[in-house]
């Protein structure tokens, strides 16, 4: 008993931890006990630690623990990339030897395979740059139009000194803009974008059926040990659950190998499912990570009464259309969205590839009846949202079919 409860209590443990500090600054945890907590982590604990130092020891420690710790968060360093394959080498190391000469032959099949893919898709992940450079800039600005909502045409990269093309952003661990950037991978080394998000997700795919099939099979081989081990009687005699933990805790021990990489499977099977559910998710609502947090943030700002629509065709009388011109993508947008605390009034302007307006009508002029309060984000078009198959087949690279306009 001691030893299961131990074991499953470290494993629990050290992925409630990984997946706080790793995951908890996603926009879907937002307000949750879980950004709480990787708030505390990343910023109070820290902080209480620098002050609890500068009044101890004068900042010495803090000054000391910077230099590495500068380096832990603020380069693209190989360190957790390392731990990532070391976890899936040294597990299966311990688990692959005492499973193979008990398993069949139609498992003997699928193993290698199962086993060796994520080492390829990772390979692909690390290598795939979904960098723009100046020489793709060009293509790049052609790969999807600004919706003016959380992009806007015009803006430059002050680093890469280029116009900075909708949906990109600029990654400083990476030192460069990334074309349909999603997220910085510190378990990739690298920034998952254009490129590469379909080794991405086939990453995500194929840890998710290792974890859940060595999970399986290791179920299975822990009760062949059981079924070696406790006699029928005593299996078929009702149980109750200190029985039941006290003989699969005989059972871990005796099998360690298996028992042990079993407990970590089961552990982090469900954070690689989540992972891929979430990334359906987001490619489902026709978003990257990145987009999800503006997105977010437009969503409390819809919710606080601040934006106001109206037609780009009315209130710009620009050939909006325009917009489409060249652009592979096949769907444009005619809204134009403002935050602001009043609605905008006769006379107002709005500024130019920004979402603010400026008024110019002073007190007392009249509301302009072309634009419209938002009340839900379902008011709200995201151009970049074709149905989930057109979207999946955009996020892997393929071509997307011609749809009509919004
Ligand atoms: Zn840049
Ligand atoms: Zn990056």
């Amino acid at each position: 008993m001691g030893f299961l409860r131990t074991a499953a209590l470290v494993v629990l443990g050290i992925s409630a931890f990984t997946f706080v500090a790793l995951f908890g600054r996603l926009p879907a945890f937002r307000r949750t006990p879980i950004a709480f907590l990787h708030r505390a982590l990343w910023v109070y604990i820290p902080n209480g630690i620098a002050s609890a130092d500068s009044r101890l020891f004068d900042g010495r420690v803090v000054h000391f623990c910077s230099r590495s710790g500068n380096y832990i968060l603020g380069e693209n360093h190989p360190l957790v990339l390392i731990f990532f394959v070391s976890l899936l080498v040294i597990g299966e190391c311990i688990f692959l030897p005492s499973a193979w000469p008990r398993i069949s032959g139609a498992h003997r099949f699928w193993v290698p395979m199962v086993v060796i893919l994520p080492y390829v898709l990772l390979y692909a992940c690390v290598v795939t740059k979904p960098f723009i450079t100046p020489e793709n800039h060009a293509k790049e600005m052609k790969r999807y139009p600004y919706d003016r909502v959380l992009f806007h045409p015009g803006h430059k990269c002050p680093t890469c000194d280029f116009l900075k093309p909708a949906r990109s952003k600029h990654c400083s661990f990476c030192r460069a803009c990334i074309s349909r950037h999603d997220h910085h991978c510190v378990w990739l080394m690298n920034c998952v974008g254009a490129n590469n998000y379909v080794y991405f997700l086939s990453l995500l795919l194929s840890l998710s059926v290792l974890l859940s099939y060595g999970s399986i099979m290791g179920h299975f081989l822990l009760h062949q040990t059981r079924d070696e081990l406790v006699p029928v009687n005593m299996r078929a005699a009702k149980q109750n659950w200190t029985t039941y933990l006290n003989i699969w805790s005989v059972v871990i021990a005796a099998d360690p190998r298996v028992g042990g990489i079993f407990l970590l499977m089961l552990m982090t099977a469900p954070l690689a499912v989540a992972f891929l559910a979430y990334h359906t998710y987001l490619i489902w609502a026709g978003m990257t990570t990145n987009e999800s947090a503006k997105w977010s943030d437009w969503k409390e700002d819809v919710a606080d009464g601040l934006v106001f629509k109206a037609k780009r065709s009315e209130v710009d009388g620009a050939s909006f259309k325009s917009d489409s011109h060249d652009l592979r993508w096949p769907m444009y947008s005619d809204q134009i969205l403002v935050l602001d605390a009043d609605p905008p009034t006769e006379g107002s302007v709005t500024v130019p590839d920004s979402n603010r307006v400026s008024h110019c009508g002073g007190h007392g002029a009249a509301i302009d009846t072309r634009w419209m309060p938002v009340h839900s984000m379902r008011d709200v078009d995201n151009i970049y949202d074709l149905g989930f198959w057109d979207n999946l087949r955009d996020s892997v690279g393929l071509s997307v079919r011609k749809r009509p306009q919004l």
